[in-house]
């Protein structure tokens, strides 16, 4: 069943150490359904202004995503302008401009009610907060933020937690959301919070899962080149979101393997401005470069430090 998935559509202007690009496509919602499309199918609710290339995301159209639940209103789309430095290590935000976004109420679509699988992607809170009223008992729901949202929306954050089963986020945001600095002490504080399991993705170190009793940690994949790590995170949330819908299971082991799909759809991201990489990407080379990192990555952890196998267990 189709992925149901909330978040940005955006017009991005770009600067990194490669180069330079104006009004490219891009937002959460966007980059979600590049990497995820290569998986399964999804729905996407949103909201894009009367100055947006719809045309430039054709492509996904073609790979099965539903933009039946993308609003077109009077006035500019979202906008948000971004700045690397050097090493692309940090980034700085020189301007957001919500446009649109202001006036957007998510609608659900009829038929996309029972959706079994939500990702709210990056949007405020109080969206994502919305979709969820309208929808009728899905199965997992997977939530991804920012810093933005984490500081000038954290009630409306709290609530959503609650309401959720995975949270994504990046190092710097789980500890500031959690106040701790210790990242297994921020997921313990954040799992408390509601969700039952954390992804704590980490860059360059890779990705750690925690859930009740385990963790795991996923290698990242070094890319053939790197140009743009906009949207490094979306990308990783539809890799990982996409495999768990075609698995048809959320268990530990179907989580981790998940992981590794996102991270490979995470290094396809960076190797190009906005989505340019997700345009001729196929399902066989995200599967292939997953292969390669799940091969790498160490057992899950249970808690007290043993891996299944020192425990006996069975390891798939
Ligand atoms: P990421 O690099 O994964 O953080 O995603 C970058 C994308 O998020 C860009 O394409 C932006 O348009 C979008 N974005 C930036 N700021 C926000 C925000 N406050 N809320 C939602 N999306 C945002």
């Amino acid at each position: 069943m189709p992925i149901l998935s909330l978040g940005t559509i955006a017009l991005d202007r770009i600067s990194t150490p490669a180069g330079r690009v104006e009004q490219a496509v891009g937002g959460s919602a966007v980059f979600f359904c590049a990497a995820a499309s290569l998986l399964c199918e999804v729905r996407i609710v949103g909201v894009v202004g009367n100055d947006y290339p719809l045309l430039e995301l054709d492509f996904l159209r073609r790979r099965g995503v539903d933009f039946g639940g993308v609003a077109q209103l009077p006035g500019p789309s979202f906008f948000w302008s971004g700045e690397y430095s050097e090493d692309y290590r940090s980034r700085a935000t020189l301007e957001t401009r919500p446009g649109v976004l202001t006036d957007f109420d998510p609608r659900v679509p009829e038929g996309w009610r029972d959706s079994r699988m939500i990702f709210l992607g990056n949007i405020d809170p109080k969206l994502q907060l919305a979709l969820l009223d309208r929808t009728e008992g899905p199965a997992l729901v997977v939530a991804d933020t920012m810093n933005y949202w984490i500081e000038e929306a954290r009630e409306a954050l709290m609530q959503l937690l609650a309401r959720i089963d995975v949270l994504i986020v990046n190092d710097e945001e789980a500890v500031q959301l959690s106040g701790a600095d210790d990242l297994a002490e921020a997921a313990a504080r954040i799992r408390s919070l509601g969700p039952g399991v954390l992804v704590i993705k980490r860059g360059e170190a890779g990705a750690s899962l925690y859930g009740e009793g385990w963790s795991h940690s996923c290698p990242s994949f070094a890319p053939d080149r790197l140009r743009d790590p906009t949207g490094a995170g979306d990308a990783f949330a539809g890799g990982f979101m996409g495999r768990l819908e075609r698995d048809g299971r959320h268990d530990r082991v179907a989580l981790c393997r998940a992981a590794a799909f996102g991270a490979a759809a995470g290094s396809f991201a960076v190797e190009d401005f906005s989505v340019e990489r997700f345009r001729s990407l196929t399902a066989d080379e995200l599967a292939a470069r997953a292969q390669a990192i799940a091969l790498a990555a160490p057992p899950p952890v249970e808690a007290g430090g043993r891996t299944a196998a020192q425990r006996g267990g069975r390891q798939r």
